[in-house]
């Protein structure tokens, strides 16, 4: 499948989660395709993300690992000054001279930023875990290492198409 073909097709929160059960969450997510159109308010989002060919990369404590070519999702929140807004726009800017600060940080450098889904904050937030669950249990989805979620009990949050 083209690369186009599957922005396309990934836009669409509903057709990607189609099998899961939890719409009531994916409802609430809206893509977004350029740093500029992100709301400065709270929430969570979901970073797309693409790698074109397999690279080894060292990820900090988790030491090296092999990252298959394929289309990755980062689940994250911002809850902090600035809101989305401020977060997002981190992970999409890759310039060298960022500070590694996140694990997330060592996958975006050699990957091409496809867009994100944000969900923001309404009177029932949705939490980073819950988008997290909900990607683990996607048929099309694998697991990767742990990272993102170091502070909670989630396998990761972060995940990748089994076969693009
Ligand atoms: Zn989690």
């Amino acid at each position: 499948m083209g690369l186009w073909l599957i922005i396309m097709k990934i836009k669409q929160a509903s057709d990607l989660f189609a099998t899961v059960e939890n719409q009531a969450v994916v409802k609430h997510l809206n893509w977004i395709d350029a740093a500029t159109d992100l709301p400065h308010a709270k929430g969570v989002y979901i970073l797309a993300m693409q790698l074109s060919s397999e690279v080894t990369l060292d990820i900090g404590k988790l030491g090296a690992h092999t990252l298959p070519a394929s289309i990755y999702f980062y689940v994250g929140s911002a809850r902090g000054a600035g809101g989305l807004y401020s977060r997002v726009r981190r992970h999409w800017r890759n310039d060298e001279s960022k500070a590694k600060r996140w694990h997330i940080d060592y996958l975006r450098t050699p990957m091409q930023m496809l867009g994100c889904w944000v969900a923001v904050d309404a009177s029932d937030p949705i939490e980073e875990c819950a988008l997290a669950k909900l990607l683990a249990s996607h048929p099309s989805l694998s697991t990767f290492v742990q990272v993102g979620s170091s502070d909670c009990r989630c396998a990761s949050h972060v995940f990748y198409l089994s076969s693009a």
